[in-house]
């Protein structure tokens, strides 16, 4: 039964640096269509999880299944290609290129190299990049861009950056996003808009979300479910409206 197959499903991921246990027996089941909050003081195993999904830093005991496919250990370009994308907490454009660029450069996963050996390089190369120059415009529309998309990137405030990462991931055309703190450093309209449109990511672009996240009314207000970290261990996973009523969880955030 497809439809029981879940989009992502962690198994007993464990993680140490050290003597330090940065992530333990961690368990996660993510259905298609969720947006997922992942929570958790600084230092608590949030990171630690992403790159572990992401495959940048494997586990060292669990394993990782991406709809149903077994993805423990894989390469980071890998998992990329099997469709998921991330952003990163601290923003990862690049400065000196425009808006367009930076958002060009997330179509990069469906260029083929193997093409370049070929005679055929010259006309697929060419149907590549205008595919990938009208998702891109397509993006910009989606997200709200147009009147910065021959911008610098290094020269539009902090909200629109967060949304050119967001556009960055989404031209890849990802079924699973991972987006790491979209909102820090938002003011409350920007947080706002940045909810709306992680909200249509889900009903239009047909995408699953992980969001980590620090600002609790924000996970209350778009997360389907939420698990909460403390310590690497896990603490609550359920609805947000349990989740934050369970005395662990208040301990961990009022306490920590
Ligand atoms: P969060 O993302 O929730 O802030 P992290 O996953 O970054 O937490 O960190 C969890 C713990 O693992 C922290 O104590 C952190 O210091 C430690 N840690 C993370 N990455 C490394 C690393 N590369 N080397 C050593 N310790 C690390």
């Amino acid at each position: 039964n497809a439809a029981a197959v879940p989009a992502l499903e962690c198994r007993g991921l464990e993680r140490r640096f050290g003597g330090l246990v940065a992530l333990k027996d961690a368990n996660l089941r993510i259905e298609r269509g969720e947006i997922f909050g992942l929570v958790g003081p600084n230092g608590s195993g949030k990171t630690t999880m992403t790159n572990a999904i992401t495959g940048f830093f494997p586990p060292q005991v669990g394993s990782i299944w991406l709809n149903g496919r077994d993805i423990t250990g894989m390469a980071p370009h890998k998992v990329a290609a099997l469709g998921v994308a991330r952003t990163f907490q601290n923003l990862a454009l690049f400065n000196g290129m425009s808006v367009l660029d930076n958002i060009l450069l997330g179509r990069h996963i469906h260029m083929k190299p193997g093409v370049a050996k070929t005679a055929l390089y010259w006309w697929l190369g060419r149907k590549d990049e205008m595919v990938s120059r009208l998702k891109v415009e397509e993006i910009i529309d989606f997200l709200q861009l147009q009147s910065v998309r021959d911008e610098l990137v290094d020269s539009i405030p902090i909200g629109l950056k967060k949304r050119v990462e967001l556009a960055r991931a989404l031209v890849a055309e990802p079924s699973f996003l991972v987006l790491d703190e979209p909102m820090a450093g938002m003011n409350q309209e920007e947080k706002e808009y940045m909810a709306r449109f992680i909200l249509d990511a889900r009903a239009e672009r047909n995408v699953t979300v992980l969001l980590i996240e620090h600002h609790m009314d924000v996970i209350t207000g778009i997360c389907d479910r939420m698990m909460v970290l403390s310590y690497g261990e896990t603490i609550g996973t359920g609805i947000p409206a349990d989740v934050m009523k369970d005395e662990r969880v208040i301990k961990a955030y009022l306490g920590g």
